[in-house]
């Protein structure tokens, strides 16, 4: 039996349903997004826990019993009196989407805040996940304790796999930014950043110039994902590699295809497949999450 740890924030998610004045209500987030796709693609020889801080009322309920519904573990998830979750709205404007925010006070962003329960959660996991918005939601001190905890999780010998996912607007300058992501990958065992992301706010001329500077900073393996166009890679042995990426069928929704990718890849990689192949089943599942509209579609990764 294996056991994963996804760590970071889960929003609920409004949207128009068609039907004046009435919203719904999903969930979703980064982090939860590659929870759900580890838990589509794992058998049940692997555990999927969920690390995260949520509050005591009825919508921090709901959101818990949505992911114990969708197989993934709860226990390690913090309740906190005085809070709740974050929500976001989605507005579909002639075929753009955009996004309003309430989240600068939800109870994840003290996921990390008590070591003891940082430290029950990692204990005994294989192989934690993170990512930049994780890292961007907390305070100071509790981003230097989750990369002194993950750090410590893999000086035992546990995997670190990191998805900077660069959201500016969460940081308070892009400097600061740049600052602590660098400092995530330097303690990761395996950096999966986007180029577009990448190039846009480290200046990176192409995906090469990316696997070159999170291997600078510390990271031991890089796998950078560019949309349609091919991955750059390189593993432990060194080596700089790309990899075309077949074709979508159809691209309806983008939302989560770096998510997706990275639980495709993962779950391969976890049942001993080669790079290449467990980056190929990262393509395979995010080209089905993209064909379909949402961050979570269900039994994608069963028919792959
Ligand atoms: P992000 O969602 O983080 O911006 P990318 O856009 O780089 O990530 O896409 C992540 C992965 O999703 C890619 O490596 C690829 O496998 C798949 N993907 C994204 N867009 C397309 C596309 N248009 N056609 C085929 N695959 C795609």
């Amino acid at each position: 039996m294996g056991r994963i740890v996804s760590i970071g924030e889960c929003m609920g998610e409004l949207s128009e349903t068609g039907t004046p004045g009435t919203l719904g209500m999903g969930f979703a987030g980064d982090t939860l997004n590659t929870a759900y796709y580890l838990r589509q693609s794992l058998g049940s020889d692997w555990q999927v826990d969920y690390v995260s801080a949520v509050g005591t009322d009825g919508l921090s309920g709901r959101m818990v019993e949505f992911l114990n519904g969708e197989g993934i573990g709860t226990d390690h998830i913090r309740r906190l009196a005085d809070k709740t979750i974050g929500l976001y709205h989605i507005t579909l404007k002639d075929g753009e989407r955009s996004f309003t925010y309430w989240r600068n006070d939800s109870a994840a962003r003290q996921l990390a805040s008590d070591p003891a329960t940082l430290a029950r959660a990692l204990e005994g996991a294989d192989l934690a996940y993170w990512s930049g918005i994780t890292l961007a939601i907390l305070p100071n001190q509790d981003r230097i304790a989750l990369i002194e905890a993950l750090s410590q999780f893999a000086g035992r010998g546990g995997t670190v796999v990191f998805d900077p996912n660069l959201r500016p607007r969460l940081w308070d300058n892009p400097e600061t930014m740049r600052g602590w992501i660098h400092r995530a990958a330097a303690i990761s065992d395996l950096c999966l950043p986007s180029f577009e992301d990448e190039a846009t706010w480290f200046g990176d001329r192409d995906p090469a110039a990316t696997v070159r500077r999170y291997i600078g900073e510390g990271a031991r393996r890089v796998i950078v994902k560019n949309g349609a166009a091919e991955v750059t890679y390189q593993g432990a042995d060194g080596a700089m590699t790309t990899l075309p990426i077949p074709p979508a069928e159809q691209v309806v929704d983008t939302t989560a295809a770096g998510d997706s990718f990275n639980a495709g890849y993962l779950a391969a990689e976890l049942c001993g497949a080669s790079t290449s192949d467990a980056i190929k089943a990262g393509a395979r599942l995010a080209s089905r999450v993209i064909g379909a509209r949402g961050a979570l579609v269900a039994n994608v990764a069963t028919t792959l």
